[in-house]
């Protein structure tokens, strides 16, 4: 299926199907010269601002995992998938949590314990369990996500609320300064092994192939999968 949303970079493979292979592909090539088992790399579809249709594209392209950033906007194009596992990626707000719940398989972007009581809260009065991640905060741009340094009180205190706290998820640094990005990537990496869990949720379009260099285990992909956003 030939599903084309948004621009390509130039000499991208043309066809969304063509371009999960080759980026699969590439991760594992990564993978293996960091001396790493590339089946650890997980590889998660960002949709956000994409059609539904390229949802279902995505998912038969063979993605397992799904990511979206609002409530709103997941819940209009989840409806009727074949079963996959949808990630929140985008800020909690509290009084969105039950919503969030109800629609999300992993919430990867917990990142104060208000959040998290309010997850829990839900969780409880749906009788549905979800999986959490903290999301750390590595860049100076990023408004979201706790010190690394703070995340293993916040995950031990996660914890007490109920939730199943599986791993970290940080956004990189916005910069050209690919030693910059490893550093920052290296400091999640060791914040995850404090937290515990297995994911380690970290890697975009343009610093994936730092973070699985520095252990990502899940790399989300929006722009080189579905294209620029609209
Ligand atoms: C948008 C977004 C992505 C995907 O970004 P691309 O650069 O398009 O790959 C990944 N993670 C988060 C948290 C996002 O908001």
């Amino acid at each position: 299926m030939s599903v084309d949303v948004g621009a390509m970079p130039s000499g991208a493979p043309s066809s969304l199907l063509e371009r999960v292979a080759a980026l699969r592909r590439e991760i594992a090539e990564t993978a293996c010269a960091a001396g790493r088992d590339p089946s650890s790399v997980a590889l998660l579809g960002v949709t956000k601002a994409q059609p539904r249709s390229a949802v279902v594209a995505a998912i038969g392209a063979g993605l397992r995992d799904i990511g979206e950033n609002y409530v709103q906007e997941a819940r209009a194009k989840y409806a009727e998938l074949p079963p996959v596992q949808k990630h929140f990626i985008g800020h909690v707000q509290t009084n969105k949590a039950r919503a969030i719940v109800e629609l999300f398989d992993v919430v990867q972007s917990v990142d104060r314990l208000e959040a998290g009581r309010a997850l829990g809260q839900a969780q409880r009065a749906l009788g549905k369990r979800i999986r959490t991640l903290v999301q750390l905060n590595v860049s100076l741009a990023e408004r979201f996500g706790v010190a690394p340094s703070d995340a293993p009180a916040l995950a031990a205190r996660l914890r007490e609320e109920g939730l199943e706290v599986d791993g970290v998820m940080a956004i990189g640094p916005l910069t050209a300064d690919r030693s910059a990005i490893r550093d920052a990537f290296r400091r999640a990496a060791q914040a995850f092994g404090e937290v515990g869990g297995s994911t380690l949720s970290l890697g975009m379009s343009g610093d994936w192939r730092e973070a699985v260099a520095c252990g990502s285990t899940m790399v989300r992909l929006g722009t080189v999968i579905f294209g620029v956003r609209g």
